[in-house]
């Protein structure tokens, strides 16, 4: 199947609500120091094509609920730089909109605005992931992604189209990318009602990366991951009260500027959105069906 749902490894810390998950596309060119794809998808930043993707989604769209969302993409990004050839992504949407399906797309790709006209007909919303607004630490954090100003007026103008978006501010690296003060102000101006925010919690291969971009930081941290944390499941957590308070630092910033915040398996009572996710931001009915 090409929808399957959603399942983070059966993580007791996921609250995030009954969904779907489609990745139009098999990797990710991205290549993000902190991604966990690498630990389950073999070749994880060689992006590639997946056969006869239009044809299964079609096949699991007629089988599926559509109360049930959809989100676009946990495993690799939709509008990473294969889309702008292959358009596979924009042909899924075309699908789900003929069904009335819920799209939720989780992107750090500028080229979502090219389907803004798309997006708006349809019951969806944007979450956009940007870790700072620093383009230095951006530019060794995500070395293919667009740059975060590019992500910010990507955001700004769907929001302007009337298109619910959020940011993921995912993850949050101690000394790296921790004051995001700025970062949620610049959201705020622009639209954005709702931040998901989680730290880092590296798996082996992640860590490797993390280490040889950050050498500095990864030695300070290195105690703090992996003598004082946890390891849950296959990832290293920081000891709960360093991210406790990375997280509430995020939250007080969200308050500040009247938006809605949530963790990502964190555990922590600091929600105050309706959904961890964003897909609170989905409109109950599709647009002109109301
Ligand atoms: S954009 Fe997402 S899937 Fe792609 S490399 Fe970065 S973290 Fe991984």
């Amino acid at each position: 199947m090409a929808i399957t749902l959603f399942d983070p490894w059966r993580s007791k810390l996921c609250t995030c609500p009954r969904k779907y998950s489609l990745n139009p596309y098999t990797g990710c060119s991205y290549s993000c120091v902190y991604c966990y794809i690498t630990s389950y998808i073999p070749r994880g930043f060689e992006a590639r094509l997946k056969k006869n993707l239009l044809k299964q989604v079609k096949r699991d769209i007629a089988k599926l609920d559509p109360r049930i969302p959809v989100t676009i993409s946990n495993s690799s990004d939709p509008y990473q730089p294969l889309e702008r050839d292959y358009r596979q992504t924009r042909a899924c949407l075309e699908l789900l909109k003929d069904f009335n399906f819920g799209v939720e797309i989780i992107t750090k790709g500028d080229l979502v605005v090219r389907d803004a006209d798309l997006l708006a007909e349809m019951r969806a919303a944007v979450a956009m992931t940007i870790t700072t607004l620093d383009e230095g630490i951006a530019v060794k954090l995500e070395p293919f992604a667009p740059s975060p100003e590019r992500r910010l007026r990507a955001l700004q103008r769907l929001a302007e189209r009337g298109i619910p978006v959020a940011c993921r501010i995912d993850p949050i690296i101690p000394e790296i990318n921790d004051d995001v003060s700025v970062l949620v102000k610049e959201l705020a101006d622009i639209g954005v009602t709702h931040v998901t925010s989680s730290t880092f919690k590296p798996r082996p291969d992640s860590w490797r990366r993390f280490s040889k971009a950050f050498p500095e930081s990864a030695a300070k941290l290195k105690e703090l991951y992996f003598e004082k944390g946890e390891r849950i499941q296959n990832s290293y957590y920081l000891p709960g009260e360093v991210r406790f308070k990375l997280m509430k630092r995020v939250r007080d910033a969200c308050d500040k500027h009247g938006i809605t915040f949530a963790t990502c398996r964190e555990g922590f009572r600091l929600n105050t959105a309706r959904s961890c996710d964003g897909t609170h931001l989905l409109r109950s009915s599709y647009p002109g069906n109301a």
